[in-house]
């Protein structure tokens, strides 16, 4: 099952979000359900129960992205367009090291 992201009305995969949501722990509870800890609070995210994928936190809910929480769930289950943003991710980090 694909979840139904509309990533370009989202903003995108935000290099940031995804940065941090590697940090997180996600405990699949069902299929493409999710609860994400290891942040400052404990979140629920369900990826294909409704047309769009839900998480309870603020930045989803109030600014409408794709928060940290769903893009950890979306890493754990393979999603490809996740997986590709990873690369950027790396090599901004390579930049990093060497300035
Ligand atoms: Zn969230």
């Amino acid at each position: 099952m694909i979840p139904a992201i509309d990533f370009a009305a989202a903003g995108g995969v935000d290099l940031d979000r995804l940065q941090r949501s590697l940090t997180l722990d996600g405990e699949r509870v069902g299929a493409g359900q999710y609860r994400v800890s290891g942040g400052e609070h404990e979140h629920w995210v369900d990826l294909y129960t409704t047309s769009h994928p839900r998480c309870d936190c603020g930045d989803h809910l109030w600014r409408e992205r794709i928060c940290k929480h769903i893009l950890a769930a979306l890493l754990r289950e393979g999603n490809e367009r996740v997986v590709r943003a990873l690369a950027p991710l790396f090599s901004r980090a390579a930049i990093a090291r060497v300035t």
